[in-house]
């Protein structure tokens, strides 16, 4: 069985390059992510694979193929068809995870060295769809709450902006709603109207009808939630932000990172893969505490 690797949540330039001095401490700590029980083939699961003795990192499944399967560490993962070496992915990996705003493929770019720009983007892209979760249902006292991001005011300094530039017409501003357990995971999607049934479905996809409190603000689309949900209003027209325990501050600091980091480092973001960049920043933030955000990143690819 392979040893669980050492957990370290922000790797310094040294415990870098100690733990991945090159590729095959690389490799060795994929086979670890991937399969902590001993490899498995990645097609049916098999997992007696025979090592291939003339190929290192290269296994061979019988089971679901008559002349069998011989795959590598990297078969079904982001890295596979890629030519650069798994140590400039893990580095990309973990920049994208240290950066509390996020690092565009530009910024990418120019700190790897990299020639080609379109091979930094592609690289953060295949990175954020490794980020992307599967959470639970959210309990507890949870928020809930829509906003706007991106626009065409992005050159602006977040806390200077309008908000309303544009609004919903604005082709490069996108409405984002989440959910957020107060000491816990934050769940976003991308939604294309903020009506009732939208909000609806959201909240009885991502939040447990058994949560202890449910708060949001005076949207009309919410008002119905009562029926299932023991739920708090703030009336942030009327200038109310906090009723006792109802207040929905926890995520609008979330989404003050959001537009932060979409604003000030991604500038344009198209609608196309605004979905990765919230789950970008979904996976930093229900990270934040992991020790091992780094190898939590790893284990999705
Ligand atoms: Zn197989």
């Amino acid at each position: 069985m392979a040893k669980r690797p050492k957990a370290v949540h922000q790797l310094t330039e040294k415990q870098f390059e100690d733990m991945f001095p090159h590729e095959d401490a690389c490799r060795a700590y994929l086979v670890a992510r991937r399969w902590p029980e001993g490899v498995r083939c990645p097609r049916c699961g098999n997992p007696a694979v025979y090592d291939l003795p003339s190929r290192k990192w290269h296994w061979q499944c019988e089971k679901c193929a008559p002349d069998g399967y011989r795959f590598s560490v990297l078969a079904g993962t982001i890295f596979e068809n890629t030519n650069k070496p798994l140590r400039d992915w893990y580095k990309v990996v973990h920049l994208m995870l240290t950066s509390k705003k996020g690092m565009s493929a530009l910024q990418i770019k120019r700190y790897m060295g990299f020639g080609s720009y379109k091979t930094a983007w592609s690289m953060c892209h295949k990175v954020r769809t490794a980020l992307m979760q599967d959470l639970d249902k959210l309990g507890g006292i949870v928020e809930v709450d829509e906003t706007f991001v991106g626009g065409k005011d992005k050159n602006r300094h977040w806390d200077k902006r309008s908000g309303k530039s544009g609004g919903a017409g604005d082709p490069l501003k996108f409405v984002v709603i989440g959910a957020v357990k107060r000491k816990g995971n934050v769940i976003v999607r991308v939604i294309d109207k903020i009506n009732t049934p939208t909000l609806e479905t959201f909240v009885r996809e991502t939040v447990s009808t058994r949560v202890s409190l449910l708060c949001t603000d005076e949207n009309a689309g919410y008002r119905r939630l009562g029926f299932r949900y023991n739920h708090g209003v703030v009336d942030h027209a009327k200038g109310v932000h906090v009723v006792g325990a109802v207040h929905t501050n926890t995520i609008e600091g979330f989404w003050s990172i959001i537009k932060r980091g979409v604003v000030g480092t991604f500038h344009k973001v198209s609608k196309k893969y605004l979905p990765l960049y919230v789950a970008e920043f979904q996976f930093r933030y229900n990270n934040r505490f992991n020790e091992d955000i780094f190898g939590a990143a790893i284990e999705g690819v």
